[in-house]
């Protein structure tokens, strides 16, 4: 059945995630951009104390001092009739291959950088993810308010390092430390100033400064410069090349002081995508206004661990989804109830009767429903498996309990179908000892756990001293057994032979001794 208001829901709609590294404003940014918004309701959300081990998440923390409806998964506001989710990607302590995994739910990202420290290690890693995936990337550059990197200075590490173009959408008017205003080239260079909110409680009051009263400003002229030099270049915003990932317009401001979040936001709107048709397993995309379909891209354990449910986010793809109707479990062909849509957050939140493509719904009672699985209703479809991504931590499983080695084996096998860790064999260590890989360490908390609790069968996990991992062929296996220091393993989820390395020098000698063999970067096995 197709809807055509569909298409027009799915124009209305930013689906993006905030990529960054710790402390460089991510949840201020939410807070700022959630400021200009005029209604706020969340596409799910899970209470009580987290299962998640010390880690409050800093939007409920927002929750509780603002009184602002948030969840852990994404974020839902309005701003100029388009609808924004913005979708969490977890960091700090619970880094891990989740959080790339929901920037596959995402049609767009902001990269955050923090203007004293610049690129740093967490954002290149989701930047890379990003790029492999074809997701269009504008960039915040935070912190404005105090001292930091010069700004051309700031483009050109983003040019050189990430192969990215900048193409600045505001300049700042003032280093970083003395910010006098942001110039808007979308605007034929209209010069705005703030005033200062005390802590961006509140949204900047910005008025437009009249250039001729500005002639003589030190600050001013240089921006007026550098703008010059910006335009000789040609860095100029093509929407051919931001969509195709080529180019990143560029953003100044301060979260805290909530000073350029609205520019950003205007270009969210402006030049960030709708959700577009998204392609099946079979190659050929879903049309948006074809029936509902959606996938799961990320599941969180109840808090109520009585209940020992879970709640599966679910980001819409095509047609409308209205709560309490029957869906198909692509995996198993069985019927889902969606009744339970979001009767969590029904008392003191708004529920989620109607979603559209973009938007992120949350099922309850989902404890049949797995990260990457496919819900439709209609005609049958399935999209893409998740892909895999770069493991970084390493460590040998045993069981601690030898009569519950069955048990044991089935769980490292349920929890490897699951995507909860990676699986990694070899001859050499056979298949008594698996390797378990991971993207972040809590990975492994969360394997171990599970095998302890669903399974009876505790875990022991000797760390091995890895740290990275390259695509390999079967023509330099043999090479690369012989390179002290190295090994090779099969993934046992796609086959895939990894070659894992001790350190970036190892492997850049292994490079240099053997330039013909196959290490590929693994940012993803699809
Ligand atoms: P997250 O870890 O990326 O979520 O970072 P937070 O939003 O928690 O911010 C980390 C620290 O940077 C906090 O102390 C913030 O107050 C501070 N911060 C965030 N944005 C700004 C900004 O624009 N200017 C200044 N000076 N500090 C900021």
């Amino acid at each position: 059945m197709s809807d055509p208001d569909v298409a027009v829901q799915a124009r209305r709609r930013r689906t993006f995630a905030v990529i960054s590294h710790p402390d460089a404003g991510k949840s201020t940014l939410t807070e700022a951009l959630a400021l200009h918004a005029d209604a706020i309701t969340q596409a799910g959300a899970v209470h009580g104390k987290a299962s998640r081990r010390g880690v409050t998440s800093d939007w409920m923390e927002m929750e509780r001092e603002r009184g602002i409806s948030v969840t852990s998964a994404a974020l839902r506001f309005t701003y100029r009739d388009t609808i924004l989710n913005l979708v969490d990607t977890p960091g700090h302590a619970d880094f891990s291959e989740d959080t790339y995994r929901v920037l596959t739910a995402v049609d767009c990202a902001v990269m955050l950088l923090d203007a004293a420290k610049g690129l740093e290690p967490q954002t290149l890693r989701l930047f890379e993810v990003c790029r492999h995936r074809g997701i269009p990337i504008l960039t915040f550059i935070n912190k404005w308010d105090r001292p930091g990197q010069d700004a051309l200075g700031l483009l050109d590490a983003v040019e050189e390092r990430l192969g990215i173009r900048p193409t600045p959408v505001t300049w700042p008017v003032g280093i970083a430390g003395a910010l006098e205003g942001l110039v808007d080239r979308r605007r034929d260079d209209e010069v705005v100033g703030f005033e200062r909110s005390a802590g961006g409680a509140t949204v900047a009051a910005e008025s437009v400064l009249d250039p001729a009263a500005l002639s003589g400003d030190a600050a001013y002229t240089t921006a007026v410069e550098e703008l010059d030099l910006l335009s000789s270049i040609g860095a100029e915003h093509h929407p051919d090349d931001f969509l195709a990932g080529k180019a990143t317009p560029v953003y100044f401001g301060s979260a805290v002081s909530n000073i350029g979040v609205r520019h950003l936001l205007d270009g969210i709107v402006d030049l960030a995508p709708s959700p577009g048709p998204r392609p099946t397993a079979g190659g050929a995309p879903r049309p948006l206004e074809a029936d509902f379909s959606g996938v799961v891209f990320k599941v969180q354990a109840n808090m109520d661990r009585a209940h020992r449910d879970r709640i599966a986010f679910v980001r819409v793809c095509s047609g409308r989804f209205d709560r309490g109707m029957q869906v198909v479990h692509a995996t198993t062909g069985r019927p889902f109830s969606t009744k339970y849509a979001s009767s969590l957050f029904g008392q003191e939140r708004s529920t989620l009767d109607i979603a559209y493509p973009g938007d992120v719904v949350g099922l309850v009672n989902a404890s049949a429903l797995r990260v990457g699985d496919t819900l439709y209703t209609g005609r049958a479809v399935a999209f893409p498996p998740l892909p895999a991504f770069a493991p970084e931590h390493f460590a040998v499983l045993r069981p601690k309990d030898l009569s519950r080695v069955k048990q044991f084996r089935r769980g490292v096998v349920q929890l490897d179908e699951e995507g909860v860790v990676q699986v990694l064999v070899s001859d050499r260590r056979g298949e008594q000892a698996p390797v378990l890989a991971a993207v972040g360490p809590m990975q492994f908390d969360v394997a171990l756990h599970r095998l302890a609790q669903e399974f009876g069968a505790p875990g022991v996990l000797d760390p091995l001293p890895y740290q990275l991992a390259r695509r390999t062929d079967a023509a330099a296996v043999g090479v690369l057994e012989r390179a002290p220091g190295v090994e090779v393993f099969t993934r046992t989820r796609d086959g895939a032979l990894l070659a894992v390395f001790p350190s970036p020098w190892r492997l850049s000698s292994v490079t240099r001794d053997h330039p013909d063999i196959r290490l590929d970067d693994i940012l993803d096995s699809s």
